[in-house]
């Protein structure tokens, strides 16, 4: 149903929302500056961060290589669910009450961004989780594959309504699941970017600027040196090219998006993750379909630095697209951004050196627990709190 990808420039579509505060841009770092602290990345997590250290009254640096929320912070699906992937019930490497005190520290961070920067930003319209892909079953296979996620679906489910969260069930058109009243959806680059407008009055804040190594003191960049005692790194996707340490823990991975011309009656009450989260969509109020996924169907492709959106993985996507506006979807925008995965999936936040910390590693599903994580790295550098047990503390 859909159409032949289209030439559809490598552009965000989120970019493109007249709601969207405007952006000036910050200075670039040239030469040696001191502070208490640096904090390198600016994405969700590291502009968490800057927060975390300047209301401890620190003097706060923080760089970004690119521009605010060019990097997956401003490119993702906008979804804000609480707890990501270790919330699935078929994928839950944690305790019951581990995933249960991750959840609670989510949806603390949600009811932050709500309040720091109102429900016209975090829309507080909840999320459904659907087995399969978004509509009948094209054949047997697809059909089994879903009879065997609803099962996943349920225990969720039931896990969720153990703690008290007025889930409720989903059979419609668009599948089979559950909505979840508890999560939201944003607009992630206005998101990122009232953040940073929000923390630039307190901290000093640079774009492209590079951290080139991080070390016990200070930051090297491609122009210049910050010296601070306290360094948090938060850059997920390029967690193990800055920290070569973490490498074997944490491994990048391109993820990709779509975005289409408005569909007609509009088919999405909400954000919406389909076949175990590995796609993803949301609609906005023109009717544009936001769509993300396909990852697992080109897996060893997707392991890659690079972050270009790719022919093979686009034509899946604008399949799903289709599927998901049950018409021909035209192709307006295409885009790709790298973030880092676990093997377990859960996020590391470790101490490198004395007042070194770095976290990232979300594998996927970062824009509430990577600020959760920003802050345990905080604790951790400045404090020496070990992280709670839902994040990874050791090398
Ligand atoms: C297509 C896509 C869809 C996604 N959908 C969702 C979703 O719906 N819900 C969800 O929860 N998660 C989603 N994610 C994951 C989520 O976007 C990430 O987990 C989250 O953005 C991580 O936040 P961060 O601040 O840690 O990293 P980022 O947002 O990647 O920010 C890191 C920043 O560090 C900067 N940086 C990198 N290297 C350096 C360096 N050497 N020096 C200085 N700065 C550097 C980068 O430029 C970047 O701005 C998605 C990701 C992608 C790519």
């Amino acid at each position: 149903m859909s159409q032949a990808p289209s030439a559809a420039a490598p552009t965000v579509a989120w970019d493109a929302d007249p709601a969207l505060p405007v952006w000036d841009g910050l200075p670039v770092l040239d030469g040696t500056v001191s502070a208490d602290a640096c904090v390198v990345g600016l994405g969700g997590s590291g502009l968490a961060a800057v927060e975390e250290l300047v209301d401890r009254g620190l003097s706060v640096i923080g760089i970004d290589a690119g521009r605010v929320a060019a990097g997956a912070a401003g490119r993702n699906g906008g979804i804000l669910s609480a707890g990501g992937a270790l919330l699935r019930a078929g994928a839950a490497p944690l305790s019951p009450d581990l995933r249960h005190d991750l959840y609670r520290a989510c949806l603390a961070e949600l009811d932050r961004l709500a309040e720091q920067l109102g429900r016209e930003v975090i829309k507080p319209v909840g999320t459904l989780r659907l087995a399969g892909l978004p509509g009948e079953p094209a054949d047997d296979t697809e059909a089994a594959d879903r009879t065997c996620e609803l099962a996943d679906v349920e225990a969720e489910a039931a896990v969720l309504r153990s703690w008290g969260v007025a889930i409720e069930a989903y059979d419609d058109e668009l599948g089979c699941g559950f909505y979840n009243p508890d999560t939201a959806g944003t607009n992630p680059v206005h998101r990122a970017y009232g953040l940073a407008l929000r923390l630039a009055t307190r901290a000093r804040l640079f774009e492209h600027t590079a951290a080139t190594a991080v070390h016990a003191g200070g930051v090297e960049t491609q122009r210049g040196r910050i010296r601070a005692r306290t360094v948090i790194v938060a850059v997920d996707g390029k967690l193990p090219q800055l920290v070569p340490q973490l490498a074997s823990v944490a491994r990048t991975v391109r993820l990709q998006m779509l975005a289409t011309a408005p569909i007609a009656p509009r088919r999405l009450p909400c954000p919406t993750s389909f076949r175990n989260g590995y796609e993803w969509a949301q609609q906005d109020e023109a009717g544009r379909l936001f769509v993300g996924g396909g990852r697992d169907r080109f897996l060893e492709q997707e392991f890659t630095t690079d972050d270009e959106p790719t022919a093979p993985v686009q034509a899946w996507i604008a399949t799903v697209a289709a599927r998901l506006a049950a018409q021909p979807v035209t192709v307006t925008h295409r885009w790709a951004a790298s973030v880092s995965y676990t093997e377990d999936l859960r996020a590391p936040v470790v101490l490198l050196e004395e007042g070194v910390a770095a976290c990232g590693g979300y594998s996927g599903s970062g824009n509430l627990v990577g600020p959760v994580a920003a802050r345990a790295a905080v604790a951790l550098a400045v404090d020496g709190t070990t992280p709670p047990a839902y994040f990874r503390s050791s090398l």
